[in-house]
């Protein structure tokens, strides 16, 4: 689990952690997650398993967690940051 204050009058993006999905999703399960996710391009996956390449690179780097939706205040150990409501 992430915990993380969160500041009141911010907003916050969701983010997805790394070694859950390592450890826990199964194949079909990463053939489902890549049809939402997006690369750091905002593009689609192709396949599962270029997801989890994704994934294996991101944990090899020493991260915790990945954006699931464009964020520009992402920390990669505890997640968004928290933007200003507008
Ligand atoms: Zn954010």
């Amino acid at each position: 689990m992430i915990s993380k204050k969160l500041k009141k009058g911010k907003t916050y993006h969701c983010s997805q952690s790394i070694d859950g999905p390592l450890m826990n999703w199964t194949e079909e399960e990463w053939e489902e997650n890549c049809q939402w996710m997006l690369d750091h391009n905002n593009e689609k996956f192709k396949s599962g398993r270029d997801l989890k390449r994704v994934f294996l690179d991101e944990a090899f780097k020493g991260h915790r967690v990945v954006p699931v939706d464009g964020c520009d205040n992402f920390d990669y150990h505890q997640g968004c940051l928290g933007h200003d409501k507008r």
